[in-house]
């Protein structure tokens, strides 16, 4: 059976019923959102965004990173249906319900290598990541935190006192959270931390914990060696820190593995997961080892952390992205020889890496090798232009983190329009 399903172009972007939405916006709208381009949505299925005007899009970035099981999928539509006539919400916080303490067991059992583990559930990434910093502290009863140049953990108090992004996920917002020191990521553990940080700046003794991005997401998509990783978890063990892995936006079959831990093989003391476990309804998670989850009741909590329907779209999102994993690998592989191949028709292309559906593809100029940040702008917005969904990260790298639901016929579509875009694109 041949494929035929193509972005479908009708009207330039934005047409006329987008730009009455974005006009709206602009002037209701807070001026801190992003808005990369003018996509106004209307409705979108597995792999494919129709926005207001009628045209339809392939979705390559997945409302970052959020929409795992492809958008809309029908059985998750179907859990949060049945479970939105049921209950919408009672708080999880003081009571309980089924589908609440199901995911908890659920999520307590995606690493079995970290030996038994309890849950707190979150609304958001950023929201796990503060209140696994109050468990950190909490429990070691230690100040410091040690995170990574590149690191993002979202946009709460904790997790911009963690970022090392981009200033002005910081600026004119501090005083941040006191005690965080970045080092380089995927730096020799040994040299950076043991031998130098441990005996200039802080002692080991004091630090609660060590927070990482498994891969680095908004940071550039890099993927570490895995003795970074193993170094890190040494050290951990050596000095009594405790390992954190940011599994945000690595997790959930992103890596064509339930959780990037699994294809390092290092294990944590405890991940922080969100974005794709709810296929798109806000829901997020710690999760600890039991020995490390020891806040005492009352100590934290949520009002609508795990929330019956999110609770529903994520028990069903598990199930779904269990049996993508195989084809996510696959689908994956073909993705990055498939950006190799366009690298070496493309010389602007310096470098394409990536686990399962996790990709970056890194644009540098080709004489120089500075970041190439307005090609990246340009691209994203002539991609748009031809209907293709993609959002960039690091200083000049496309991220692809489609639906995990995309099929082969789908990336060769991609490819082939990327080609396009590379082609009509000049570097300045
Ligand atoms: N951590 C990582 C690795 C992320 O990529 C993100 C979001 O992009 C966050 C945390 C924050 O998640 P949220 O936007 O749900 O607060």
């Amino acid at each position: 059976m041949t494929y035929h399903r193509r972005p479908e172009i009708k009207v330039a972007p934005p047409g006329p019923l987008a730009q009455k939405i974005i006009a709206q916006d602009q002037q209701y709208a807070s001026p801190s959102y992003i808005k990369e381009y003018p996509l106004v949505v209307s409705h979108a299925h597995e792999m494919w965004v129709h926005d207001v005007d009628g045209n339809c899009y392939m979705d390559l970035m997945a409302g970052i990173a959020v929409a795992s099981t492809g958008h809309c999928h029908p059985q998750v539509v179907e859990s949060i249906r049945q479970a939105s006539e049921k209950l919408l919400h009672i708080c999880g916080t003081d009571f309980y319900y089924e589908s609440f303490s199901s995911l908890c067991e659920r999520l307590a059992n995606l690493l079995p290598g970290m030996g038994s583990q309890k849950v707190f559930l979150t609304n958001s990434g950023t929201e796990a990541v503060d209140g696994v910093i109050k468990l950190a502290r909490h429990h070691t009863k230690r100040a410091y935190l040690i995170a990574f140049k590149g690191a993002f953990h979202g946009r709460t108090y904790g997790a911009i006192s963690l970022n090392a992004s981009k200033t002005v996920q910081k600026s004119f917002f501090g005083p941040l959270l006191p005690g965080v020191i970045h080092v380089p990521y995927a730096c020799n553990p040994f040299e950076v931390i043991e031998q130098d940080l441990f005996i200039h700046q802080v002692a080991p003794q004091e630090v609660a914990a060590i927070i990482v991005e498994p891969i680095l997401g908004e940071g550039g998509y890099v993927i570490p060696p895995t003795s970074f990783l193993q170094d890190l978890r040494t050290i951990c063990d050596k000095y009594g820190i405790l390992l954190i892995f940011d599994e945000i936006q690595s997790g959930i079959g992103r890596t064509g593995h339930m959780l990037a831990a699994s294809y390092f093989g290092v294990m944590p003391d405890a991940f922080l997961i969100a974005k794709g476990l709810g296929s798109g309804l806000p829901i997020g998670a710690i999760v600890a080892r039991t020995e490390v989850m020891t806040w005492p009741r009352g100590s934290h909590g949520s009002t609508f952390g795990g929330n019956p329907v999110a609770c529903a779209a994520a028990l069903k999102t598990l199930d779904i992205v269990q049996s993508l994993l195989p084809q996510i690998q696959e689908v994956g592989a073909l993705f990055l020889q498939g950006l190799r191949a366009l690298k070496k028709k493309h010389s602007v292309i310096a470098d394409v890496r990536g686990v399962g559906l996790m990709i970056g593809c890194e644009f540098l100029h080709p004489l120089t090798k500075q970041p190439l940040k307005q090609y990246v702008s340009n691209l994203e917005q002539q991609a748009f232009r031809h209907g293709l969904l993609l959002l960039s990260c690091g200083q000049s790298t496309i991220r692809f983190a489609p639906p995990l639901v995309m099929i082969k016929e789908e990336v060769d579509v991609a490819l082939e329009i990327l080609d396009l875009c590379l082609t009509q694109l000049r570097v300045e």
